[in-house]
């Protein structure tokens, strides 16, 4: 019945066209070029274990190439990171957590929000959820890792069980939603809970599947979307963003999504999974920079830098 419910709302289906057809038109009037010059970027990472090959050795050496990436840049990121990972990299995060912040990414990638179409998952009941929630803050916690304050539900499917679940458990930041679904890049509260998306362009864009049927996507911050796109493609993508967010009255902001199997070379036609990667985020870092003035923030600072944490 879930499953039922998440296809027949998937907005991006033939059924929403004309809801589609009139958000661009009425998307496309609040994205009117402003000029944009300072900039706040969070770089996010799902640390997690490997989806195509299951194994977990890679997340060492992603922790330890980014980290030393990162370094040179002096810059500070978010990552999300699986509990049940913590003990096997327990050193490292111990590390990392001097420069970036550490949030919660599940204990085991689990379903924290209802059964959806494209995945045979099933939910987590409230029983389990405060179950997970707690043992996987005493993980952090025997690990002498500071107490995460940032969520991130596993792909992205979080419902209000879970958002009240993780305010009563002090969390202050979710970024759980769905942006390939359209969320707008706007930061919002859920009571005290304050809900950062990672970037999506806020104008569906039209593709035909099959020649015949008219689905709905949007280009994101992440990997697959942006490897996609030329360099102007790119910056047209970032003042789209930049101007939208400037006309509700924020700071244009950006939040990258990656994971951590992201950058691990694997053979998959799905989603382009290389060591190549890192000179690619490099490589993304530099484009901004050399157009807008960057600053780099974990999601907890971003919310301290939109002024919506005292
Ligand atoms: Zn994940």
């Amino acid at each position: 019945m879930e499953n039922l419910r998440s296809l027949l709302s998937d907005s991006r289906f033939p059924i929403y066209l004309h809801y589609n057809l009139l958000k661009k038109i009425l998307t496309s009037r609040r994205t009117k070029k402003h000029k944009v010059k300072e900039l706040a970027v969070s770089l996010t990472f799902d640390i997690e274990k490997d989806p195509i090959n299951n194994k977990i050795k890679p997340i060492g050496n992603f922790l330890h190439k980014m980290n030393k990436l990162l370094k040179s840049k002096n810059i500070e990121t978010t990552l999300f990171i699986q509990a049940n990972l913590i003990n096997d990299f327990s050193t490292q995060f111990k590390n990392l957590q001097k420069t970036h912040e550490l949030g919660l990414h599940g204990y085991a990638h689990e379903l924290w929000g209802y059964e959806q179409w494209w995945d045979s998952k099933k939910s987590l009941d409230l029983k389990q959820k405060r179950k997970l929630i707690s043992i996987s803050l005493d993980i952090f916690e025997e690990n002498d890792l500071e107490r995460p304050t940032s969520f991130r539900a596993p792909n992205l499917v979080i419902n209000k069980e879970t958002l009240s679940l993780i305010k009563n458990y002090d969390f202050k930041i979710d970024s759980s939603l769905p942006s390939y679904l359209g969320v707008k890049p706007l930061p919002k509260f859920y009571d005290s809970l304050l809900m950062i998306p990672h970037t999506a362009n806020p104008i569906p864009k039209f593709q035909l599947k099959y020649h015949i049927i008219p689905l709905v996507y949007y280009d994101r911050f992440t990997f697959p979307s942006v490897l996609s796109m030329s360099k102007n493609e790119f910056l047209d993508f970032v003042e789209i963003v930049a101007s939208y967010q400037i006309s509700f009255g924020f700071k244009p902001h950006l939040v990258f999504f990656a994971h951590s199997w992201e950058f691990v070379e694997h053979d998959t036609k799905k989603i382009k999974c290389s060591e190549d990667n890192y000179k690619s985020l490099l490589n993304i870092c530099s484009l901004l920079e050399n157009n807008y003035e960057v600053e780099y923030v974990s999601l907890n600072n971003l919310a301290k830098k939109l002024e919506l944490f005292d």
